[in-house]
């Protein structure tokens, strides 16, 4: 089978591999549609995250069910099926109580095991979420990030009389507006430096800004970073509303500079959201399974999986004109429509 496999810093591979076989409790998957991840950046541009090399990258994606291993009683082959990526140790205090996104010891699949950017993947029976047959495929890829979402707004409090502020219209501060707008929120401003991706958050009708106000008028209740840069991050203490809440979503590759004093004054509260809870990723698939939410406003490419390399490129370039790129194994990329 293809596979698309990281090899250090800037060097990604399509190759041909061997196709992985199933044991007890676990299931093969034929893979249909990936996505690559603000984290798969993170490996491709600085090698984070990553404990073994090379390995097959990729944690976001949906699939069809090829083989089920003995013991395996919950799915079946031509299910449908998306992933849950994270690997964690499965004995600390936090995993026994079900928060995996909290072990210490947490990593994800494409980092410390086998990832999904190739035609198949070996997933133990528990760790895939069934999604119904009528949902397109393209759109279940979108379950992950959309479970970031959610879980951002759950660790924001968000509440619906207030003012949202999003620092970054990457997937991520994307699907943020559209949860948002689901809880009908009062109103959705989105900050970012990129015209093509304001051009997005502006018309699914949030307020766009392509840098921080000046003044003090409509300060947001609750800001999302979600970029991970030292401005961005700074900015967003100073656009907060005095108690306001900051929701930290995006990683830093670098350690950075700030003013703690913006956070003190104004009596700031701060939250880090790391992933998602088990819950999260149940309600997306139950959101994307309703379609009432338009996920795949986020996605702008997708490619196959042989190009790979040059969606690493496309992602790295400075212009970020590039949104969720879907990889798919399937011999051509698609434009449009609907996928299965
Ligand atoms: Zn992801
Ligand atoms: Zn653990």
């Amino acid at each position: 089978m293809l596979a698309v496999r990281y090899h250090g810093v800037g060097q990604v591979h399509v190759e041909d591999m061997s196709r992985p076989v199933c044991g007890p409790g676990q299931v093969l998957v034929k893979v249909v549609y990936a996505g690559i991840c603000g984290s798969d950046l993170h490996i491709f541009r600085k090698g984070m995250f990553v404990s073994t090399i090379p390995e097959i990258m990729g944690h976001e994606f949906s699939g069809v069910v090829e083989q089920v291993g003995p013991k395996v009683i919950t799915l079946q082959p031509g299910d449908q099926v998306v992933g849950d990526p994270r690997v964690s140790c499965g004995t600390c205090a936090w995993c026994r109580t079900g928060a995996y996104n909290l072990c210490p010891n947490l990593g994800f699949i494409g980092e410390v095991r086998p990832g999904c950017f190739a035609e198949y993947l070996v997933l133990n029976a528990n760790k895939l979420i069934k999604v119904p047959a009528s949902v397109p495929l393209r759109r279940a890829a979108l379950v992950e990030p959309l479970a970031v979402a959610l879980h951002i707004a759950g660790k924001g409090r968000l509440e619906q009389a207030e003012h949202l502020g999003i620092v970054g219209a990457g997937p991520i501060g994307i699907l943020t507006v559209l949860v948002a707008q689901t809880m009908q929120v009062k109103r959705v401003t989105v900050i970012d430096i990129a015209e093509e991706r304001l051009a997005l958050a502006g018309r699914l009708g949030a307020t766009v800004l392509s840098a921080f106000p000046a003044g003090q008028d409509d300060q947001p209740d609750v800001v999302v970073e979600a970029v991970g840069v030292e401005p961005t991050l700074a900015g967003a203490l100073v656009w907060l509303r005095p108690r306001g809440r900051l929701v930290m979503a995006g990683l830093y590759e670098e350690k950075i500079n700030i003013d703690p004093n913006d956070i003190v004054v104004k009596e700031l509260e701060l939250v880090g959201v790391s992933a998602y809870e088990t819950a999260d990723l149940q309600q997306a698939v139950e959101l994307v399974a309703k379609g009432e939410m338009d996920v795949e406003q986020v996605v702008t490419h997708v490619l196959p999986l042989t190009s790979a390399p040059e969606a690493f490129a496309l992602l790295a370039s400075g212009d970020k004109k590039a949104g969720k790129i879907l990889l798919t194994p399937r011999e051509k990329g698609e434009e449009n429509g609907p996928g299965r």
